[in-house]
């Protein structure tokens, strides 16, 4: 998934009316200590249209039941919703069948279920699962605890100064032993675009299963599961302007199938005595309890959404504004870019010498800028850069220049304040 040429953002940029789509989203219009809000905070979450909230109230306004169950027309409803939004996400993400679409609360909890219901059961001491040096918590400490659980070893490739995978170590760390091949698309914290159909490409040469964390891609360019080749894919509701507590966990349907169920309750099963259960059907197997209803209905919102606004032209105009940023960025005296790669994504991470992330962090929120500031949950990259935290600005297809602009100067007042 390459990110689009400097022509064609161009292009994208100009085909994006963001003043009119910054209207959708309610919480962009206040001000914050005096300041028009710029919210630079996306990748921690992103701020919901009026589209996702109005089918979240909605939903529990005209059709809040339970789902599955009853026969009254209200839990028809639901059901439908529920159901429709699987069929929505199927459509996002370019899955061949509803059935391998699990919802779950999201991204962390996929990568849980995949540690705990795939890898769990097959893995043997000695087997490897392996991952990369770039990658968000959620997607090593599941497999520290597998591997804690069966003795299994966790390999980790290697990044360059750039913050991009050593694709050479990869392929050479892809070996016998391993099992399984777990990598970020996108980093939350520097950006990267991993080249995953080219490491999809590789693991499959060497017949080794696929999850890719998607938690950052899906908010910035279009997924497709089928022609990547992911074997699992994980996605997060909240970054990609949806809900909260939901997400998505795509698995191919012959793996799934091969599962046992993760967690045990009602709607996972066909039936339940104390001789024995019979598990349900695909997806529920994987669907404990009552679901997140109100959630998948405003995920669904928010897909619908995104397909409105245009994944080529979000993914150009973004493109576009990350380079002005880091251009903006390189003005402000003695800040370093943490992250470089040459294939990056909606985030700029850096810090500046003599100014620590969090008072940037607070100082520009004096301006009504919201940045982050800290390890990002990815300490291992801070660890490789030698660094304990960095300010990160992280953006989504309503930024815009003149954010970019607020944030910059903002920067420079800490400057003048700590340097
Ligand atoms: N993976 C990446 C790359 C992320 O950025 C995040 C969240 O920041 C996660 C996984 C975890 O997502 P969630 O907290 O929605 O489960």
């Amino acid at each position: 998934m390459s990110m689009p040429t400097p022509a064609t953002a161009r292009a994208g940029a100009a085909a994006l009316d963001v003043k009119r789509l910054r209207q959708d989203f309610p919480a962009l219009k206040q001000e914050i200590n005096g300041r028009p809000l710029a919210y630079l905070d996306n990748a921690a979450t992103a701020q919901k249209p009026a589209a996702v909230i109005e089918a979240v109230a909605r939903y529990y306004r005209e059709d809040n039941s339970n789902v599955h169950r009853g026969v009254h027309t209200l839990s028809e409803r639901a059901t439908a919703a529920y159901e429709g939004a699987r069929e929505t996400m199927r459509g996002f993400v370019g899955a061949a069948s509803t059935r391998e679409i699990v919802f779950v609360r999201g991204t962390t909890e996929a990568i849980n279920l995949v540690a705990q219901a795939w890898a769990r059961p097959r893995l043997q001491p000695g087997d490897e699962i392996l991952i990369t040096h770039l990658e968000h918590h959620s997607n090593i400490v599941p497999w520290q605890m597998v591997c804690e659980q069966t003795g299994a070893t966790l390999r980790v490739a290697p990044i360059n100064a750039c913050g991009e995978v050593r694709l050479d170590e990869f392929e050479r760390l892809l070996g016998e032993r391993t099992k399984l091949v777990a990598i970020g698309h996108v980093s939350n914290a520097l950006g990267t675009i991993n080249p995953v159909r080219q490491m999809i490409e590789r693991a499959h040469a060497r017949e080794v299963p696929v999850l890719v964390d998607g938690a950052q891609a899906t908010p910035h360019m279009a997924v497709d599961v089928q022609a990547l080749g992911a074997d699992f894919y994980a996605l997060s509701g909240h970054k990609m302007f949806g809900p909260t507590g939901i997400g998505v966990l795509y698995a191919r349907e012959a793996l799934l199938d091969a599962m046992p169920p993760w967690q045990g309750g009602g709607d996972m099963i066909k039936a339940v005595s104390f001789d024995g259960t019979v598990y349900n059907d695909l997806p529920y197997k994987f669907e404990a309890g009552t679901p997140n209803i109100g959630g998948a209905v405003g995920l669904g919102a928010a897909a619908d959404y995104i397909a409105g606004v245009g994944q080529a032209q979000i993914a150009a105009y973004e493109s576009d504004l990350l380079a002005y940023t880091e251009d903006r960025l390189a003005e402000v005296d003695g800040l370093r870019l943490i992250g470089t790669a040459a294939n990056k994504a909606a985030v700029a991470s850096f810090v500046i010498d003599g100014v620590h992330a969090h008072d940037l962090g607070t100082i520009v929120d004096h301006h009504g800028v919201a940045i982050r500031a800290g390890h990002h949950c990815a300490m291992p990259v801070m660890e490789f850069f030698g660094l304990a935290a960095t300010a990160r600005a992280s953006l989504a297809f309503y930024n815009t220049r003149e954010e970019i602009d607020a944030l910059v100067e903002a920067l420079r007042e800490a400057k003048n304040i700590f340097g």
